[in-house]
């Protein structure tokens, strides 16, 4: 079988040069290359300014840009055209990180059901990020409540320990400690995932600590998906070095074809 086929290809390519078809060949190979690897990051324009002086998605995408060299890194928000994700952009993104919390109920559900195809029948890679459980996409893709058993604005850090070493998201990434001032308490309302990558311990304002799940990842359909905890709108995080990591890390991951 395999032999035919590739006598078959041979024998057209002895065609196609016969017919004068291998001058065209010979120009799309001068052609440019492939497009680049396409991630885009959407938030929703709510976080202060005196924290995210560029909001969220601009903080990520800055954040991207050391280790995503060769990606195009498309900055969206849901006040842009077409809420950041005209179909052009939507049908060229490998990846699509997601921050919302305040706007959720504003996302159109058409918007929704282009992303969800995107990631179940096309493979694009889904990041959501903190509040984004309650995100449309996030609980379209998730098929659950998406609820966690508590929310909590007692803490003052997160240690954030590598529970899965061998998970490509973990790679270069070792424990460590960021600026957390709400978390949110185990349980996740999710289905089964195909790994917990991070787990956390928050010193809580009293001094205890407490810990919760911080990082998953699943299977939707034919896309890659990863839950990310830490993000609230008044923490710093996403300017910290081990978050920048763990997001370029994640978008390599998620890339469909991998
Ligand atoms: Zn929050």
């Amino acid at each position: 079988m395999t032999i035919d086929t590739t006598r078959r290809g041979f024998l057209g390519i002895g065609a196609a040069a016969a017919s004068g078809l291998l001058l065209r060949a010979s120009d799309a190979g001068a052609a440019p290359a492939k497009d680049k690897p396409c991630v885009v990051v959407w938030s929703e324009g709510t976080a202060p300014k005196n924290v995210y002086p560029e909001d969220i998605n601009g903080a990520i995408v800055e954040g991207l840009k050391k280790d995503l060299a060769g990606w195009e890194v498309v900055k969206a928000g849901i006040d842009d055209p077409e809420q950041g994700l005209p179909d052009d952009l939507l049908a060229k993104c490998d990846v699509l990180i997601w921050w919302g919390h305040k706007k959720h109920g504003n996302v159109k559900n058409e918007l929704v059901d282009k992303i969800e195809k995107r990631v179940k029948e096309e493979g694009m890679g889904f990041i959501a990020l903190h509040s984004s459980h309650f995100a449309k996409p996030n609980k379209a893709l998730m098929g659950t409540a998406c609820s966690w058993g508590g929310y909590l604005g007692d803490s003052k850090t997160c240690k954030v320990t590598v529970a899965d070493a061998k998970h490509p998201i973990a790679e270069g990434v070792k424990e460590f400690e960021i600026p957390n001032s709400e978390r949110y308490n185990d349980p996740y309302a999710i289905p089964k995932p195909d790994s917990v990558v991070f787990e956390g311990t928050f010193t809580l304002n009293n001094g205890q600590t407490s810990s919760s799940k911080q990082g998953f990842t699943f299977t939707v359909g034919k896309g890659k998906f990863f839950y990310f905890q830490p993000g609230h709108e008044t923490n710093p995080v996403f300017m910290d070095e081990n978050v920048k990591k763990i997001m370029a890390n994640a978008v390599k991951w998620a890339a469909p074809g991998k």
